[in-house]
């Protein structure tokens, strides 16, 4: 199906999911009243009956749960199930070691990992987006995609360090540390809007936390998903995306492939050639007050930021994730410009290495400094977003380039985002 098709037919779906809810609507009041009237004792009685041990139970694990946790917990891998044909997209079902609760999280929140890289003198320390529902309890989940080596890399390119870790050692009794669920990417559960999730590629796993949420709590809210990968061997959860598709009534799927191969079934597996892009969302987003979750590569990031306002829609209503520092849409964090003189520098003293080194603008963030001069650091989303880089600064001030969402403890600060503003000695 050609894009203009496709665009058209989304349109259709956004009539027919208009129309939809007001035949619900109408056919509630009127079919369902009396036979409703009928039944509510019934229901009442019934319902307070087998929910009364829920409440009950509900209480003491709100006793029980505490609301995060400090520093990292060990978590066993309790299964392990791929989620693409490919087999490089993996989910990691992880319980307690120490046999207590988890704490809630929201849907879009994720995991910081201290991973014991073979080889490394430290752990590496990595973030993975929690993939299933809260609503699931017991566990958590994420889901990894290991990286290989980027195309066109020399022989002899390691892949990621921490995602193959995950693929590799892995296994149902493994045991892996993480940091409690963080980050500032969730679901408005409390609204009621029109709800567009986009992912791209692996960034369907906070989107999928979503997604389960919002069915979960059989929302009746109207919810759109638009995903794009490669092709049918890299499309994640395929069968669960699909059984949602046609059970959910409130629900659209829309799939991208942009490189579909001969064995992928054109309205089966996918609906569209090529990208998600501003035109296909327009008729979803034109003049509606919807929400917006996306996650996924740079290259989509940057063009639907740019897509939402030449379409209207209010920067307010779009929120996003991006899992490396080159995916951050210019939007939503704007980096700041370098209020100092462009041949400034400053002396940069890492205390605990005794290293002293010169900054220069151009030199980047401060990580990127100390990363590069050989200077041990710890770090996770390298965004301002997870806090794992957190460091006593000793003595100066530094600026950030975007405002970090983890607001450092005073006295401290996140190297990963901030530039010096002077001269400074920092605990590293
Ligand atoms: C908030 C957040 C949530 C995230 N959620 C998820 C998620 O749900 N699922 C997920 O899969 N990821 C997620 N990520 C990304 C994840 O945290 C890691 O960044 C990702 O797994 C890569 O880490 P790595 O250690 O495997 O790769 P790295 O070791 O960092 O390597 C990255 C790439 O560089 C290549 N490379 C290594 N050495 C060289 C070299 N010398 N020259 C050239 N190339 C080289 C590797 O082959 C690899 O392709 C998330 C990130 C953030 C910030």
């Amino acid at each position: 199906m050609e894009l203009t098709e496709l665009t058209q037919l989304v349109g259709i779906m956004v009539a027919g999911a208009a129309s939809m809810r007001a035949a619900i609507s109408v056919a509630s009041f009127a079919g369902r009243r009396y036979q409703f009237a009928r039944q509510e004792k019934k229901y009442v009685a019934e319902f307070r009956s087998a929910t009364a041990g829920i409440f009950q139970s509900r209480q003491i694990q709100r006793q029980e749960v505490p609301l995060t946790w400090q520093g990292k917990r060990k978590f066993r891998v309790v299964n392990r199930v791929y989620e693409n044909y490919q087999q490089d997209i993996c989910s990691f079902y992880l319980e307690p070691n120490d046999g207590r609760s988890i704490p809630p999280f929201r849907p879009g929140q994720f995991l910081t990992f201290s991973v014991p890289v073979p080889g490394q003198a430290e752990p590496v320390t990595r973030c993975y987006s929690l993939s299933e529902s809260p609503a699931a309890g017991g566990y958590y989940r994420v889901t990894v995609k290991r990286l290989a080596p980027p195309e066109g890399a020399p022989e002899g390119t390691p892949p990621g360090q921490s995602s193959d870790y995950f693929h590799t050692h892995l296994q149902p009794g493994s045991i892996v540390e993480a940091y409690a669920p963080s980050g500032s990417f969730c679901l408005d559960e409390h609204s009621g809007r029109p709800v567009v999730l986009i992912a791209g590629g692996v960034g369907i796993t906070p989107i999928v936390s979503m997604l389960n949420s919002l069915i979960a709590a059989r929302s009746r809210r109207e919810i759109w998903l638009f995903y794009g990968v490669r092709n049918r061997a890299e499309h994640a959860m395929y069968t669960h995306l699909q059984q949602l598709a046609a059970r959910v009534r409130n629900l659209r799927v829309v799939v991208a492939y942009s490189r579909p191969t001969n064995s992928c079934r054109h309205n089966v597996d996918y609906h569209l050639r090529g990208h998600i892009t501003e035109q296909l969302l327009r008729p979803v987003l034109e003049g509606r007050d919807c929400e917006i979750y996306m996650c996924g590569p740079a290259s989509m990031m940057r063009s639907l930021t740019a897509g939402f306002k030449n379409i209207g829609v209010p920067a307010e209503n779009v929120r996003s994730e991006a899992f490396d520092p080159a995916s951050v849409a210019p939007a939503e964090t704007p980096v700041k410009a370098p209020e100092h003189n462009a041949r400034q520098t400053f002396q940069i003293e890492f205390a605990r290495s005794g290293k002293r080194v010169e900054w220069q603008s151009g030199d980047g963030s401060i990580l990127e400094l100390a990363m590069a001069n050989g200077v041990k650091a710890r770090c996770g989303c390298r965004q301002g977003v997870c806090g794992t880089c957190a460091i006593a600064l000793k003595n100066g001030e530094v600026e950030y380039e975007r405002t970090p969402e983890k607001t450092p403890a005073p006295g401290k600060c996140l190297p990963c985002v901030a530039q010096p503003q002077s001269d400074l000695v920092l605990d590293m």
